[in-house]
């Protein structure tokens, strides 16, 4: 059913004779709340933020920057993946103090998004084009298997959606509340130890909620996973909803429905709600969860509206219990959890045999910084070595599908010759880092650099440590490179040097996962590091632990 808050009406679904609940205060639909409480919530009543890609296609590329209306400059842009970037030069202690308008540059972050993580080679290829003619050669894959440029201008976004649609790639929705990228595993179909293969649902998806004005004004960002891959290879731990591979002792093989999970304000792991659902009604439990966040989510504060506030409140039970009998209008199966992975590393780095005999090669550029001449070569590479497809990972890598035997070794080095490693340390193996002061309006300290440059000092310094290790490092107090769930997470902020000075550093968190013992770092009371001692810092922590450690004892642990 359409929602639409211009006509209470026929906005939302709603039970017969359902009351008025004592949520009406947080703006939610189902209470039969529709005045907006917030600015954004009245932006959205206002327009719906798909269209705001006519306005783009027809006034702003053509009359430039300064035509565009504020609200859609930083409202409705971000439903077309579009976000003003940071105007270089200003310092983080400046980002709590300036207004939007001090801080936006005339430039774009521009998200592309990639469904499942998986691309063609010609795809690619473009990807890479578009970089280096529109977006200064920048091109960044994300933690959430996007490929972010910087420095778009308005002016060429036609020209960008015609070469993107022109091979079946998109921005729609890559931002804004909405039903953002799903996440899939970059291994689905081909993997020889799959429980289940997710694509036809991310397609199925893909096709029928995304871009769909029923479900383009949600309270907030809405994330989605699915993988049938034993190595929970997708993050679902902190999705809104997640699909997680498991065979039903007597249904066979299925998913585990997963919801409620989120990061940045008030962090929690999922939930399982102990139920199993088939992969041909993976799209219809998607869209009865989406609904119900539609339908039931809070409006009020945007820190208190992802659905995770909603399941806090209601509950497994009761979540489910409105699944099925609101939604779905029948019962899900209850079925079994997903097993504990085998191994810790869930990126398919390395090089492994696919089920088919060929073979996956996956490599890790460092921190998930690439360019788009780099990105034209790996197409050009993996198109050499006789494969047509690769897949964007959860972990800012990339693995190429698809190759024959005899090729393995001849790409493998290809790849090193592009700094481009399928034998990485463990340092770069996993270390992430968010975009930061670099181009993002809210970071206070930089990022992807520090990030690099951390991983180089390790490798100097540290050149035996083997253990699977994640170090995650944010620009602020958000959560887009996940540090609460890192072994060493790293959340930007001012701190103070030895002489008093205020200088960039870290707040440090130890001792987060993902997996089936997911948790959350403690935030070590106290310990702030300055960006020059960082270094110094995370060798220390890993030296002591690679003194001090148990047979199989993990670093978390
Ligand atoms: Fe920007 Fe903060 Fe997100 Fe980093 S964590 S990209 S600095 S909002």
């Amino acid at each position: 059913m359409a929602a639409n808050p211009e006509n209470p009406a026929t906005a939302a679904p709603r039970a017969p004779g359902r009351k008025a609940s004592r949520h009406r205060g947080e703006g939610q639909w189902a209470a039969g709340h529709f005045t907006p409480l917030n600015g954004n919530e009245q932006f959205k009543k206002d327009d719906d933020g798909l269209n705001v890609r006519t306005r783009i296609e027809t006034i702003y590329s053509k009359r430039g920057f300064h035509s565009i209306d504020p609200n859609d400059l930083r409202g409705r842009m971000r439903w077309w993946g579009l976000y003003t970037q940071r105007k270089p030069g200003i310092d983080g202690g400046k980002t709590a103090i300036l207004e939007p308008e001090e801080l936006d540059d005339e430039y774009f972050m521009l998200r592309v998004r990639i469904d499942g993580g998986r691309l063609t080679t010609a795809q690619l290829r473009v990807i890479g084009e578009i970089s280096q003619e529109f977006a200064r050669g920048t091109a960044d894959i994300t933690d959430r298997q996007n490929i972010q440029y910087h420095w778009i201008r308005i002016e060429d976004m036609p020209e960008i959606w015609r070469r993107l649609e022109g091979v079946g790639l998109s921005t729609t929705e890559a931002c804004g509340d909405t039903p953002r990228v799903i996440l899939g595993s970059p291994v689905a179909g081909i993997a020889e130890d799959e429980i289940i293969d997710g694509t036809p649902a991310v397609e199925e998806i893909n096709r029928r909620f995304i871009g769909n004005p029923a479900f383009s004004n949600l309270p907030r960002k809405f994330k989605t996973a699915i993988s049938g891959s034993p190595l929970l290879d997708v993050a679902h731990e902190i999705n809104d909803v997640a699909f997680v591979g498991v065979v039903h002792p007597d249904l066979g093989p299925g998913f585990d429905l997963w919801v409620g999970g989120g990061l940045s304000t008030n962090p929690k792991i999922g939930q399982r709600l102990g139920a199993w659902v088939p992969l041909e009604d993976v799209p219809d439990v998607f869209e009865g969860v989406i609904s119900i966040f539609r339908d039931y989510g809070y409006r009020r504060l945007r820190n208190r509206a992802r659905l995770k506030f909603l399941l806090a409140d209601w509950g497994t039970a009761k979540f489910r219990q409105v699944l099925q009998d609101e939604y779905l209008l029948r019962k899900l199966a209850d079925g079994p959890a997903p097993e504990q992975p085998v191994q810790r590393w869930r990126d398919h780095i390395g090089v492994h045999r696919q089920r088919d005999g060929r073979f996956y090669v996956g490599f890790a550029p460092r921190v998930g910084r690439v360019d788009g001449t780099v990105l034209t070569k790996i197409a050009d590479l993996a198109a050499a070595h006789g494969s047509g497809r690769l897949s964007t990972t959860v972990e800012q890598k990339m693995i190429v599908l698809d190759v024959a035997e005899d090729q393995v070794d001849s790409l493998v080095e290809g790849l090193e010759a592009l700094d481009l490693t399928a034998r990485p340390s463990s340092f770069r193996r996993g270390t992430m880092a968010c975009t930061g002061i670099e181009f993002c309006k809210l970071a206070i300290v930089e990022t992807k650099a520090r990030g690099a440059s951390l991983i180089d000092e390790l490798e100097r310094r540290i050149p035996d440590f083997d253990e699977p290790i994640t170090i995650n490092i944010n620009g602020c107090p958000n959560a887009c490179a996940r540090i609460q769930v890192a072994d060493i997470g790293l959340k930007g902020q001012l701190v103070l040097d030895a002489d008093g000075n205020q200088v960039e550093g870290y707040q440090v968190h130890l001792g987060g996962a993902l997996g089936l013992q997911a948790g959350f770092g403690r935030k070590v009371r106290g310990l702030k590091v300055t960006a020059a001692e960082l270094p110094d810092y995370v060798e220390r922590v890993l030296k002591r632990f690679q003194a001090e450690r148990a047979d199989g004892e993990r670093f978390a642990t």
